[in-house]
């Protein structure tokens, strides 16, 4: 959990360190279609509490089957969508953590 941290966006724009093996590192995917983050080619909608990560293979057995949890922490006091606005540090339902966010716009909120 993190008080004050990086907004996060979706399609792909933000990277997320999955804690697991199989795949080690992913990108956000699911987020906001009408509420943005960033500038020109860096410009993605927010992600939200219970949107999905991007799809990825993870443990335990050997074939590496594939997963897509949903953000299960986020803030509790900025709301995209009547839903909690995600932010870097922020976990999806897996182990996965946000690992980077837009640098300029910071959110809090439990
Ligand atoms: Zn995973």
């Amino acid at each position: 959990m993190t008080a004050v941290d990086m907004a996060a966006r979706g399609d792909e724009k933000d990277s997320v360190t999955t804690n697991h093996g199989c795949t080690t590192t992913t990108k956000t995917k699911e987020c906001s279609e009408n509420v943005f983050v960033g500038i020109g080619d860096q410009m993605a909608g927010v992600v939200r509490f219970g949107d999905k990560v991007k799809e990825h293979t993870f443990p335990p057995t050997d074939s590496c089957p594939s997963h897509q949890p949903t953000l299960a922490v986020a803030s509790k006091t900025v709301i995209i969508n009547e839903k909690g606005a995600g932010r870097r540090k922020d976990k999806y339902k897996g182990s996965e953590e946000i690992s980077t966010g837009y640098p300029t716009v910071w959110i809090g909120g439990g």
